[in-house]
């Protein structure tokens, strides 16, 4: 039964956040649905990495929650005061000025959506692989490679600069491009709810599902401290770059290491971690 379960749910608490998330848009409601259905695909993760945990040890406290918290709503914070000055300074306007750019708008909804992933995709990709193979990226990226546990808690534990230069090359393409509001917020949705599903400490497999996205387990990977193992599943939403790019990595003989982090030291504190990358930390 807990092995069959394992393949299920991945692809419930996706598919099930991806709907709400589409439904309270339809209702009218899509910041609203996106936000409840958020918290409650959180506290249904929490509950599970309870019930169910991929590695016990990851269970105990490491300390770090503080840290986490404010690293995390640091980043929501100025994450929010972008989109607000995108959406009340009109620059969404101003950049696909005449409203009828080369974004194909009568398409479905799903099909503009999966273009919306893979274009903002290439960005996060090269990105993210630059933050892991550019020592002077990797300083800010660090911390949040520096955990010792995964769990959903500290999936949005990033260092601010990590996440404005993110933030920089995924969306604003997609303005450029006219992209309308629902693709903007069906992919960022997508984006949120593959992200706290990659951090879980929930007992999943997802089949050939780790050939499209970017799963739980493919992420743990990418968490080794061993560089062969850690530099490698680049993908934030979708793994077509790294399967392109020849980054991608699975083995499929034994399972990701629970001793994960960094090789070099963290400090433990909140603002010790915003300095670290301005320091003469060795790297
Ligand atoms: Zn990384």
């Amino acid at each position: 039964m807990r092995q069959l379960m394992s393949y299920v749910w991945w692809p419930l608490l996706f598919g099930g956040s991806v709907l709400s998330v589409y439904a309270g848009m339809r209702a009218g409601h899509d910041i609203l649905a996106f936000n409840v259905t958020y918290l409650t695909l959180a506290l249904a993760i929490a509950l599970l990495e309870r019930l169910m945990p991929h590695e016990e040890a990851w269970l105990a406290n490491d300390g770090q929650m503080g840290p986490d918290l404010a690293h995390t709503l640091l980043n929501k914070g100025i994450a929010q005061v972008i989109v607000t000055v995108i959406v009340f300074m009109g620059i969404a306007d101003w950049m696909a000025p005449t409203g009828d750019g080369i974004w194909p708008t009568a398409w479905p909804l799903a099909i503009q959506t999966a273009m919306g992933l893979v274009i903002v995709e290439f960005g996060l990709y090269w990105k993210h692989r630059l933050a892991h193979e550019w020592p002077w990226l990797w300083r800010f990226h660090a911390v949040h490679h520096s955990v010792t546990r995964l769990w959903f808690f500290n999936t949005g534990r990033f260092h601010l600069v990590d996440t404005v230069t993110g933030l920089m090359v995924g969306m604003p393409v997609l303005l450029l491009l006219g992209a309308p509001r629902d693709v903007l917020l069906m992919v960022s949705a997508i984006t949120a709810v593959v992200g706290i599903l990659t951090h879980c400490n929930i007992e999943m497999r997802c089949g050939p599902l780790d050939y499209i996205f970017n799963t739980p387990t493919l992420h743990r990977w990418h968490h080794s401290k061993v560089l062969a193992e850690g530099n490698k599943n680049y993908g934030e939403n979708l793994m077509l770059f790294d399967l392109i790019f020849g980054s991608y990595f699975n083995a499929a003989d034994r399972r990701p290491p629970a001793d994960i982090g960094i090789q070099h030291e963290m400090p433990a504190t909140f603002l010790g971690q915003l300095k670290a990358p301005f320091t003469n930390q060795p790297l």
